[in-house]
């Protein structure tokens, strides 16, 4: 049985859904499939730009990425991703350009996956966030790390491939750990970084360093940023992070004391909050409701255990 007893969200977190996305990965180095799926009339492709796509309403009330057949996407000066197929056999491109088509309706707009992750089904934001995480890949990595020459794109995508000395570069995804540290009178441990504007207050979160297992990384994470030891930790669950290139795993985390010793570097601030001091900071605007696609508010929202408030009072 879990240490958390409530550690099972009943909302679903950005992204981590199941998206019914077969990436079929093993048709990635053939062309002629390739081909033949690019311009099969089912297909559908969507422009990924700068981190951004065009996302539209639904009739339904819900919002989707703009997707076209592939003889209305043409190919020239573009990337190609192969992102998958779903079960009705339909095949997904995205296409990396220097810019987003224009609207070609009227609803449609542009988006960035921080907005679309919170507003798309499992399918269409499990596609943008491979198109974009490879797209931030492909953006940095147009020169080769051994030889410095440079790499040309393969494999629809998901390869660069060095000419001068045959290196094949792939996808980095770097780990983060992101969780919600409780004390043993069933706190929960908040943070202000540095930089947040005044009265957002969120779970610690850091990279998992080189050689670190990630149950150690949230122990130094809690204890370089909070002075917090931690005593236990629990995974939850994870959130592609594609900021560039993260993925984040979220805990729930036990401290072994409740002494609070800040960095002031990274954390400018932290406390341990109840409840019902959470609920009187939130009511009060003292603590802004933590609010965005990332895993944070899901991980708070366990430990809370209701939604929490909408940012603006709303709730
Ligand atoms: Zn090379």
């Amino acid at each position: 049985m879990s240490t958390f007893d409530n550690a099972t969200a009943d909302r679903p977190i950005g992204l981590t859904a199941p998206s019914g996305i077969d990436r079929a990965a093993h048709h990635r180095l053939d062309e002629a499939w390739l081909a033949a799926a690019w311009s099969h009339p089912t297909t559908r492709v969507f422009v990924v730009s700068g981190g951004q796509a065009l996302i539209d309403d639904t009739p339904e009330g819900g919002t989707e990425l703009l997707m076209t057949p592939s003889f209305e996407a043409p190919l020239t000066e573009t990337h190609r991703y192969f992102l998958g197929t779903d079960e009705k056999g339909v095949r997904y491109f995205a296409l990396q350009k220097d810019s987003l088509p224009g609207r070609m309706d009227q609803s449609a707009r542009p988006a960035g996956l921080r907005e679309a992750g919170m507003l798309l089904g499992p399918r269409d934001g499990a596609l943008m966030a491979h198109a974009v995480a490879l797209e931030n890949w492909q953006r940095l990595h147009r020169f080769c790390s051994r030889c410095g020459e440079r790499t040309v794109i393969a494999a629809a995508g998901h390869i660069r491939r060095c000419q001068a000395c045959g290196a094949e570069h792939y996808p980095r995804t770097d780990p983060a750990v992101i969780m919600l540290v409780t004390d043993d009178q069933d706190r929960a441990l908040l943070g202000r970084q540095v930089h947040w504007p005044e009265g957002r207050f969120s779970t610690l979160a850091g990279f998992v360093e080189p050689g670190e297992s990630i149950e150690q990384a949230v122990a130094r994470e809690v204890f370089e940023e909070a002075g917090v030891t931690v005593a236990e930790v629990e995974y939850v669950a994870s959130q592609p992070w594609p900021f560039p290139s993260s993925l984040m795993l979220g805990f729930m985390a036990r401290a072994g004391a409740s002494e609070i010793n800040v960095d002031g570097e990274e954390i400018e601030e932290a406390r341990w909050f109840s409840r019902e001091e959470l609920t009187a900071a939130f009511a009060s605007g003292e603590i802004l409701p933590p609010f965005g696609l990332s895993i944070a508010a899901r991980l708070i929202e366990i430990w809370y255990g209701k939604p929490l408030p909408k940012p603006g009072g709303a709730a």
